[in-house]
Parts: C-alpha cells; structure tokens; sequence
C-alpha cells in the first residue's frame, strides 16, 4: 500500500510538472501570435448600414478592408462626383457583427493579462455609434473578459497559480478623475484621484475582490461593482446633461498571480475604455460649462491620438523620447498600457472604432477614419512580460 501511495504522489506530481510545462509553451504562444499581430490594433464597427464596401469579408481570417463613399456631389460643371475612400484596419466588422464576434477577436489579447502583461481597449466613435453597447451592453467586452479572465485564473488555480483581483471604475470627465465606485454626490469636490488608481500608485479606496476557490462569490462582487458604478453614473447624468458622451469611463482590472511551485509572478492591468464622443465640437457656439467640456474632450482625444503617435515613431532607446502622457488626464491614467514600455514592461492598444455611416454623418466618420488610420499607421517594438 504504501508503495501504491508513493507511485500514486509521483504520477501527481510528474502531471503537475507536464502541466506547468505546457502552461508556459501556453504563454509563450500566446505572447508570439500577439507580438506578431503588432502592439496597437484597430478594430472598426458600424451600427447602420448604408453606403460602404466590405471587399474582403467572409476571408478566413476576417475582413480588413473598407471603402466609404463619400456623398454625392455636383462639380461645377454639373458633373455628378462619386467619391470613394478605401481604409485598410486590423479587422473590419460589418453592421450584422454581434458583440461575441467582436469579442472573439479580443480574446488572446484579453488572456495576456493573465499573463502579466497591460492591455487596453478602447472603444471610439462619436455618440450613438455603439460605444457603450459594444463595451457594456450584452455580451459586451467588459461582460465577457469579466468572465473569461475568472475562468482563466480558476483555470490557472488547477496547476498552482493564486491570484488576487481589483477593479476600478473610474470617470474622466473635464480633466477630474471621479471614482464611479464612490460617492457620486461628493463628485464636485474637484478631488484629484489620478494618482491613486494608477497601477502601482497608492489608492484611497480599494476595492477588491479576493478570488478564492468560490467563482460564485467572486463573479458577485465583479456585478457588484458593475450596479454601482452604473448607478453613479446615473446620479451624475442628472447633475449634468448626457454627461456619459461627454466623458470618458475607464474599467480597471488588475490581476496579480503568484505561483509557489516555480516561484513565478505576474502582474497584468486590463483597461477598458469608453471614450466620450468624438464629434467635432464647435468652440465657437459654446459657452460655459459646455465650452469647458468641450475643451476638455477635445484636449484629450487629440493627445490621445499624440501620445499613440508618438509611441510609433520612437525607435530603439525607449527610454529616452519624450512622450506626452501629461498632456490630458486620461493618457496620464493609461500611460502605462497604451503600447509603450516604462519600467521594463509593455502593453498592447485596441482601439475599437465605431461608424454610423448614414449620410448625415459622413463628415463624422470621415475624421474617425483619419484618427483610426493615424493609430493603426503605427508600429510599435515587441511587447515584453515584466
Ligand atoms: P454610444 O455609446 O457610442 O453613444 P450606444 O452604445 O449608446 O452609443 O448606442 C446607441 C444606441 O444604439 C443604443 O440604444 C444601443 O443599444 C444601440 N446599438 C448600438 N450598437 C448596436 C448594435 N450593434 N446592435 C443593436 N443595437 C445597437
Ligand atoms: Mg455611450
């Protein structure tokens, strides 16, 4: 018998080993397919059809391209004039997409970090193009990583890896950070949070989710923080008009897992943002506070797309360009996961563009094409694992 015991400890043990084996080929796999896919995607989706081309859907590998066309217009001669703008992105969703599809694309990226490494994703388009629903909506991403990150880290719990779980829910809005998970009515304060939620930094209010054996439990207390972060912002909705377009919300999940068998750790931020609507605001007929607001998303969608640019051009030596994280709250909050490497580490951008291309918008989509085609005209250095 007790030989039997012994034989039956070894055979554990080799299959521990031959698991933990294979969870590192796992990672290493994962981290190649996502460094051959280039550190900052894009994605586009529309919500309505109209007059746009997919000339390559139905591929193996999904569709890339997409061709716009412009309106028609007259030429001073009385020609008719039919434009079309060609575009080329990572992945082009047409409008019968659903959000799993959408989502089944994000997955790997999703998984890395798992794997320790700082992703965001980044939800872009002007109001009423599916931000919110594509993020928040069923089967939206935050759902859906929310669940694939619990069954990964239960997964992982199986060949000896523990993690612990935070989540963040944050608001950008008029270059003030308010933290969705408190007290909305204490908002006007002006309390300058960013410090506290970066990862690393020290946080005034922690709200954290231990995952223990009881997925349950823990799936409850993501939900929890879900209710109360959308019921803040519909007390805030009230105190300022369609104050979810005009400003930015940020999902925050960082997982840190340990594994004592091999003495391996990790660390690994999600972001998941969506941005306050892209229209082109007009300084000009503003006033007040709307001048303000309008400053102020105007300000940070631009660095946003600076600092990205930025990233791209720099070559080799990262440590030494300057990039304007500083330039709007919101870059300063994902500096460390938009794509470049500080401190060693690195991170990988999805920017999920999303069209509603009727013919009254055509100018809308046309300026998020450009700043889509501006972001995915980068290429960034291979992402490292801290
Ligand atoms: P945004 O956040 O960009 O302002 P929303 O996500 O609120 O836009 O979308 C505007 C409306 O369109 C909402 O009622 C939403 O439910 C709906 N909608 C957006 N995308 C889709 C889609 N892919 N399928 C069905 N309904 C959608
Ligand atoms: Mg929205």
């Amino acid at each position: 018998m007790r030989q039997q015991l012994q034989d039956a400890i070894d055979a554990r043990n080799e299959t521990l080993d031959r698991l933990r084996t294979e969870e590192v080929v796992r990672r290493r796999l994962n981290a190649t397919i996502l460094e051959l896919r280039g550190n900052i995607r894009v994605f586009v989706r529309e919500v309505e059809p109209a007059k746009v081309d997919y000339p390559d859907q139905g591929e193996l590998d999904g569709g890339k391209e997409m061709a716009v066309h412009a309106p028609t217009t007259l030429s001073a001669t009385g020609k008719e004039r039919n434009e079309k703008h060609s575009y080329g992105f990572d992945r082009v969703f047409g409008p019968d997409a659903t959000n799993m599809q959408v989502f089944e694309d994000c997955r790997e990226l999703i998984q890395s970090v798992v794997d320790g490494y700082n992703v965001s994703i980044l939800s872009y388009g002007q109001t009423g193009s599916g931000k919110t629903f594509g993020m928040s909506g069923p089967k939206g991403i935050i759902p859906c990583a929310i669940a694939m990150l619990l069954t990964e880290m239960q997964r992982l719990q199986e060949k000896g890896w523990e993690y612990r779980v935070e989540a963040s829910f944050v608001e950008v809005y008029n270059e003030t950070l308010n933290d969705l998970l408190g007290d909305a009515k204490t908002w006007d304060d002006n309390e300058d949070l960013t410090a506290s939620v970066r990862p690393g930094g020290k946080r005034k209010e922690k709200h954290e989710i231990h995952h223990d054996s009881v997925t349950g439990k823990t799936t409850q207390a993501v939900q929890n923080v879900l209710d109360t972060a959308a019921k803040n912002r519909r007390v805030a909705a009230t105190k300022a008009n369609e104050r979810s377009s005009r400003s930015h919300s940020v999902f925050i999940l960082t997982l840190r897992g340990s594994c004592s068998a091999t003495g391996e750790s990790s660390e690994g931020v999600l972001n998941l943002v969506d941005l306050a609507g892209s229209e082109r605001l007009k300084q000009s007929g503003a006033e007040g506070d709307r001048k303000k607001e309008t400053q102020a998303i105007n300000k940070s969608l631009s660095s946003l797309g600076d600092v990205i640019a930025a990233l791209g051009s720099r070559k080799g030596d990262e440590g030494q360009s300057h990039i304007p994280y500083r330039n709007s709250k919101l870059t300063y909050l994902l500096q460390s996961s938009l794509g470049g490497t500080i401190a060693g580490k690195s991170s990988r951008t999805l920017m999920l563009l999303h069209l509603s291309p009727l013919q009254a918008h055509w100018q809308e989509s046309r300026s998020s094409l450009l700043f889509g085609s501006k972001v995915h005209g980068t290429h960034i250095g291979t992402a490292k694992r801290k």
